[in-house]
């Protein structure tokens, strides 16, 4: 059965990585599903293309997430477009590392723009559209509890931040039926973490399972989540990370 027929999706970042999984995903559980992408004009349209043979409903659009009018243009789109948003995933997300000394401020404020402030603009935007019964995930990181090496801090105090915010909108919207939970992964291949590369054995040594996720692992929790039977999860982050800060 298709758990999420009849039901409209945005995903924040959906062209590569967790978050086309996500789209596919949503997509193949009944949900008519917009995204965003910023730099992959053609793996985005080559999603919607495949959604479209399938039988589905998808449609992507550029804007950046760190755009704060861009990204409330696109989910209005979504939202007016396909009569009304049920399920808005906060997964765009950028990796910079770099040592304390030598990390450029600019570095700093694309790492919060991206990771944090679009989670709350996306929100703010995506609740006018919803009605009971609404769900918010977004996909922080198992580097917000732990961050077991150098350079990562402004990733990991962004990944952090989520974690209140989550808490804090599930307050605002519990009352409204909506609800807002955090998913956070721990090593997934994909373009900004391959399995393949020379960090990859390092991370492996510290998990309990020592392998990559697959993106599919990653969108099967969050099609969990954003469905019929996920109504009493809310304000909570929860890992899904092979161990990794166990
Ligand atoms: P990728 O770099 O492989 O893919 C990122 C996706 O987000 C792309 O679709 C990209 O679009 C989009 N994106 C990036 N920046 C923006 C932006 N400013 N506005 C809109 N879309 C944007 O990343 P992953 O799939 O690995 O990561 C997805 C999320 O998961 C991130 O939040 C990341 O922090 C988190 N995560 C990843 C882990 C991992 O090991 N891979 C572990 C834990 C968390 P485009 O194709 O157009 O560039």
């Amino acid at each position: 059965t298709r758990t999420l027929s009849n039901k409209i999706a945005f995903v924040q970042g959906g062209s590569r990585g967790i978050g086309a999984a996500i789209v596919r995903r949503l997509a193949a559980e009944g949900a008519t599903v917009a995204f965003t992408y910023v730099t992959s004009p053609a793996p985005a349209q080559a999603l919607v293309t495949e959604i479209e043979a399938a039988g589905g409903r998808a449609l992507a659009i550029q804007a950046d997430s760190s755009d704060a009018v861009a990204l409330k243009q696109a989910i209005s789109i979504a939202a007016e477009t396909f009569g009304g948003l049920d399920i808005l995933v906060n997964n765009a997300g950028v990796l910079a590392m770099g040592p304390i000394d030598q990390f450029s401020l600019e570095d700093l404020d694309r790492t919060l723009a991206v990771n944090v402030r679009s989670v709350f603009v996306a929100t703010q935007e995506a609740v006018r559209y919803m009605k009971e019964g609404g769900r918010v995930v977004t996909i922080g990181s198992t580097n917000a509890d732990r961050m077991p090496f150098a350079g990562g801090a402004a990733y990991a105090m962004s990944k952090s931040a989520i974690v209140g915010l989550t808490k804090g909108l599930s307050r605002d919207l519990g009352p409204r039926g909506i609800t807002v939970n955090n998913v956070q992964p721990g090593p997934v291949d994909t373009d900004m973490n391959p399995a393949d590369s020379d960090f990859a054995d390092s991370l492996k040594g510290l998990m309990s399972l020592p392998r990559y996720g697959k993106v599919e692992e990653i969108a099967s929790f969050v099609a969990y989540l954003a469905g019929p039977e996920a109504g009493y999860i809310t304000g909570a982050s929860l890992m899904i990370d092979g161990g990794f800060s166990a």
